[in-house]
């Protein structure tokens, strides 16, 4: 019986619509358990840059800092594109994570069962299921590193710096492979130790924290190679590790191989047990407010909070359990509906879900 403060940050385009059943999903699960989910909800994105002029208000990161959690639809949309980089939406989720000091991205790429005709790879290669956790340094590399303009050798020349310290490095490996440990003690490393200094030293300081896990069977692999292996042999990976913008399209790249962007949760962790969760996709202006996009991700996510943050192990279970019942029982939003299935609505997704818990 605890009690558990959680910030809501629904976002932007579909964020209020698939937060709000994950809100159900939350209050659902207090109610079986016998737990308070304290939900704040704080503004960020277009929605806070329309009501206070700014994407990120001050008042947004208090109310995340005096949380235990926090819970993010998505942000973003065409209403906001002309702004510039740094006043736009997305640099929000930039600023929250440096803020908070989120340098984990873990990203599971499941697939379930139920859904393995949506994969766009052979049955053969995927076989009936899939479960690989991308962990994707946050806070660091070249969307971090110095960045600007100067003078080169054609003219005038843009130029963005890939950096890394042993730091930080040294703490978003050890989270991978903690998260090997408790899963099949398997990690592949992704670099570009052939090319990059940064890279190199990324290679050396895994080889020197993987003494500490000898357990767990590591190997390395050449960015360029593993965006390769995971169309071509997609089972070889369990865990794989890696800088933040390989980590950004390798994670990408293995969601797309589930078939299903509505379906994919996502933790962004730090020191403690703190943490943010939202679905791995945007904003998905296209179908806003129409009560038709796929919530579950972001129900995911909320099992992701339970286990990470909240350290509530049989209450993640029951969540992730109630959405494959519901998938099994052939329940589907539009975007997981095969051809000639039926399909219902955002809400009614919701529902399903909190009715099997
Ligand atoms: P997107 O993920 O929003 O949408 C891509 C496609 O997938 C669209 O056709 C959309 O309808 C569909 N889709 C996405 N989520 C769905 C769901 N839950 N159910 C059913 N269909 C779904 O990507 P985009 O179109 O490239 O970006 C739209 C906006 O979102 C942009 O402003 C972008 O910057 C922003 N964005 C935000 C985040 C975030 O907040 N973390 C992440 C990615 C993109």
């Amino acid at each position: 019986m605890g009690t558990y403060n959680i910030a809501v940050i629904k976002g932007d385009g579909i964020g209020p619509d698939i937060v709000e059943q994950a809100e159900k999903v939350i209050a659902k699960i207090g109610e079986k358990f016998g737990h308070i989910f304290n939900m704040t909800e704080a503004l960020a994105g277009g929605a806070a840059i329309d009501a206070v002029g700014e994407a990120l208000p001050k008042n947004t990161i208090d109310v995340c800092k005096n949380s235990d959690a926090v819970l993010l639809g998505a942000v973003g949309g065409p209403k906001w594109d002309g702004l510039a980089g740094n006043k736009r939406p997305e640099s929000a989720l930039l600023g929250i994570r440096k803020q908070l000091g989120l340098y984990a991205n873990l990203r599971p790429a499941i697939m379930h069962k139920a859904l393995s005709n949506s994969s766009p790879i052979k049955q053969e290669i995927i076989g009936d299921n899939l479960d690989i956790l991308v962990v994707r340094e946050l806070t660091g590399g070249i969307y971090f590193g110095e960045k600007g303009y100067r003078e080169g050798p054609y003219g005038e020349e843009a130029y963005d710096v890939e950096r890394y310290s042993p730091m930080e490095i040294e703490r978003i490996v050890r989270i991978a492979f903690d998260a090997a440990m408790k899963r099949n003690k398997k990690l592949t490393s992704v670099d570009k130790a052939n090319v990059l200094e940064s890279s190199r030293l990324w290679r050396k300081t895994v080889i020197e924290i993987a003494k500490e896990y000898p357990e767990v069977e590591l190997d390395h692999m050449y960015v360029d190679n593993a965006a390769m292996q995971l169309v071509r042999n997609p089972k070889h990976f369990d865990v794989i590790v890696t800088s933040n913008m390989f980590g950004d399209i390798l994670s990408d790249e293995a969601s797309q191989i589930t078939g299903s962007i509505g379906m994919l949760p996502s933790a962004s962790l730090g020191e403690g047990a703190f943490g943010m969760y939202e679905p791995i996709h945007g904003s998905a202006p296209d179908i806003a407010g129409m009560n038709i996009a796929n919530p579950l991700a972001t129900i995911l996510s909320i099992s992701m909070m339970f286990k990470y943050s909240f350290g509530l192990e049989a209450e993640a279970k029951t969540v992730e359990d109630a959405v494959t019942k519901v998938l099994d029982k052939g329940i589907r939003t539009v975007d997981i509906a095969e051809e000639g299935q039926a399909s219902i609505g955002t809400k009614e997704m919701g529902e399903a879900v909190c009715a099997e818990i």
